[in-house]
Parts: C-alpha cells; sequence; structure tokens
C-alpha cells in the first residue's frame, strides 16, 4: 500500500469554459478508513457536464466545491481495505470518490458491483446517465409511437438513451450533434432516423430550416440537453402539447456560447403558445427506481439492442483536459478517466 494518494483539487472558481490553471494535482497522504468505512482504490472516474456547475459559488440543487477541495464525482474502484460490513477487500464498488486516486467513503454510501460489469459502463449507459435518459422519458415525455423526437448531444450517453428508447418505443427520432463524424455515429450506431450538424449552421434560424426538414411532421418531444442555438431553432417547431424533458443546458455552462444571460425572455412566449410540458428534471430525485432500470436496460445493453460508445482518457492528472474538452464537445461517447 504506498503511502500517497493523488488528488486533482479545485485552485479556483473559473470564468466562463474552465482553464488547466483552475485545477491542481496534488499528493497528499494515504487515509486510513475508520469504523463503517471503505478504503477503495479508484480505476475509473466518470466526467460529467454538472461538475462545471459544483465549480461555481452558487447556490444550486448541490453544494458547490470549495477552493482547495477535491473535484466532486463518481468512480469505480477496488476496495482495498473495509472496516464496513458487506465489504471485503477486492469487492468491486462505485460511489462518489472524487477526482483522487484513493478514497474513504462510509459502506452506506457504496454499492457493490457485479465483478463482470464493465466498470466504465457502471459509470455511463448503466450509471447515472443513462438512467437519467430512461427516467426522463419514462416520467417526463409521454412518448407515443408515430411522435417525433429531437435530442442534442445524442452521441452522449445521456443523448444516446434518450434516442435508442424512444426509437424502441417507435418514435422518429433526430439527432442533433457537433461534427460530421458524431452525426455519421448517431444514424449508424444508434439507430436516428436523420442527423444534424449543429456546427454546421452559424445560427438559430439556419439549425431550424434543416430540422424542418428531417422533421416535417413538427416536434412532439425535445429532450432538453443543450439550450443555446438549438433550443431557439427547436421551440418554434414544436407541435401544440409537445413535451420538453429539461435535463441540461450545456450550451450555457460557460462554453461556446457563453453563460446564458439574457437568453430565456425571447422564448418564454413560445411555450404559452403551444401549451409545452416543460419538465425540470434532476436525477437526484428518481434513484428510488435505479433498480427497475437495471432490470429493464441492462439485458437490452448485454444483448446489443442498446449500444453505447465511451471516450477512455488514461491518467488522473489528464482528467482536467479531458473534461474541459468535454464541455466543448471534444468526447465522442461517455467520458471516462482510466487511473
Ligand atoms: P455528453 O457526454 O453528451 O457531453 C456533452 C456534449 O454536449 C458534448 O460532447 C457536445 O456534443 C455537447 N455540447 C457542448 N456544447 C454544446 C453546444 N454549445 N451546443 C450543442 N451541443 C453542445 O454529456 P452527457 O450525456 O453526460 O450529458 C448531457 C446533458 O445532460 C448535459 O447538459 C448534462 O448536464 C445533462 N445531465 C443532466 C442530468 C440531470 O439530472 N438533470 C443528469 C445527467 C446529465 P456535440 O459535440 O454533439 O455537440
Amino acid at each position: 500500500m504506498p503511502d500517497t494518494m493523488h488528488r486533482i483539487a479545485l485552485a479556483r472558481r473559473p470564468k466562463g469554459l474552465p482553464v488547466p490553471e483552475d485545477f491542481a494535482y496534488e499528493s497528499c497522504e494515504m487515509p486510513a478508513p475508520g469504523e463503517g468505512e471503505v478504503l477503495v482504490a479508484v480505476t475509473h472516474l466518470s466526467l460529467d457536464p454538472y461538475m462545471r456547475g459544483r465549480m461555481d459559488d452558487v447556490k444550486s440543487y448541490a453544494p458547490s466545491v470549495a477552493i482547495g477541495g477535491t473535484m466532486t464525482g463518481q468512480g469505480v474502484g477496488h476496495v482495498v481495505a473495509s472496516n464496513a460490513e458487506g465489504f471485503a477487500a477486492g469487492d468491486l464498488v462505485t460511489g462518489i470518490t472524487g477526482w483522487a486516486s484513493h478514497a474513504v467513503l462510509p459502506g452506506t454510501e457504496l454499492r457493490k458491483l457485479d465483478p463482470g460489469t464493465p466498470p466504465s459502463a457502471a459509470l455511463g449507459v448503466l450509471g447515472m446517465p443513462g438512467f437519467t435518459g430512461w427516467t426522463g422519458l419514462r416520467e417526463f415525455a409521454d412518448m407515443k409511437a408515430g411522435e417525433t423526437l429531437v435530442v442534442g448531444a445524442a452521441t452522449g450517453p445521456v443523448g444516446s438513451m434518450v434516442g435508442q428508447l424512444a426509437r424502441l418505443a417507435g418514435l422518429r427520432t433526430v439527432a442533433v450533434a457537433g461534427g460530421a463524424e458524431k452525426c455519421r455515429l448517431a444514424l449508424e450506431t444508434f439507430g436516428f432516423d436523420a442527423a444534424i450538424d449543429h456546427r454546421a449552421h452559424a445560427d438559430a434560424s439556419s439549425l431550424r430550416a434543416a430540422l424542418a426538414e428531417v422533421a416535417p411532421d413538427g416536434i412532439d418531444v425535445y429532450w432538453e440537453n443543450v439550450g443555446g442555438k438549438l433550443l431557439h431553432a427547436v421551440l418554434p417547431l414544436m407541435n401544440v402539447h409537445g413535451r420538453i424533458p429539461l435535463c441540461g443546458t450545456i450550451a450555457w455552462y460557460g462554453g461556446v456560447e457563453g453563460d446564458g444571460t439574457d437568453h430565456l425572455p425571447g422564448l418564454w412566449r413560445s411555450i404559452l403558445v403551444k401549451r409545452l410540458k416543460v419538465s425540470g428534471m434532476i436525477i437526484f430525485d428518481h434513484w428510488d427506481l435505479y433498480p427497475q432500470f437495471l432490470t429493464e436496460v441492462g439485458p437490452k445493453v448485454a444483448g446489443g439492442e442498446i449500444r453505447y460508445l465511451e471516450d477512455i482518457a488514461e491518467g488522473l492528472e489528464n482528467a482536467p483536459a479531458a473534461f474541459i474538452s468535454m464541455l466543448q464537445g471534444g468526447n465522442v461517447g461517455k467520458q471516462v478517466v482510466a487511473l
């Protein structure tokens, strides 16, 4: 057992898109587990868009990371030492380890994984993002066969789950993704009926014209991952009584489209005119459904009916660069860091 562990701390609060100087790679003393606790050696770390919000000092649905604190996040790893009932050295587990090589967590906050589970899948297709897609469709989309669904960030773990489940439910599915290669993956790997490259359209009206062509009957369900230009493009194309599960607004997380200031007033009236049902969702509220998700979707993933892509960066020290890249669309599939 080494004496030291490594972690990525928040060095300062970013302005807009994070830069490498906002993070610090540090070594510190290896912690020892207390009563009821487990020491985990992390093998895979999840990088998720929500982490950008945790870097800001604003009141939100979850606490922000303190300056000097370890960046938050879910990891998968092996138990090294356990003082908690039900956990033994060698067990494969997942929990909120943070961006760190090792973590001490109460046994009550860890979940054991089947030793056969691909660790990175537990963070993506069968983890929080895949579960988000399944839950949001089930709870908020009211999908009907023959309707049209549009989703942005369509090759990521949330968007690809949404698109595939909607297709299986008999909807026409339209992907919006960044670049020709991601559009090809949306069509060929994930089976979308059409794919639009948002980067090929300078403004919302050009993007809207492209969407109108591939959604000739209008849009019934817009799964909101993005905000920004895509939201402006989509809203006028929504059918009366359309549904918008509002999952994320990554275009406004300080990346390429800025910080979201003053975007909403022009959009508000469309919700009235079309009598749209917009449902903000945070996956925290729905963890009681997780076993049902695994029962329903696990076999579809194992059988290849639901497919997934992963983008695996190597080394904890490279997590900040992979994260910054993901916020700008540099990832192809679920962004994971292998330690
Ligand atoms: P992804 O792996 O899909 O990564 C983010 C993707 O967003 C990028 O690859 C890029 O894809 C796209 N993107 C970035 N900037 C823009 C932009 N300006 N316009 C259009 N697309 C952009 O992420 P996830 O699947 O993990 O998450 C998708 C969304 O779901 C995020 O908004 C996230 O915050 C949200 N989320 C919300 C949860 C909740 O509980 N509400 C839970 C989990 C996720 P491309 O290159 O194709 O443009």
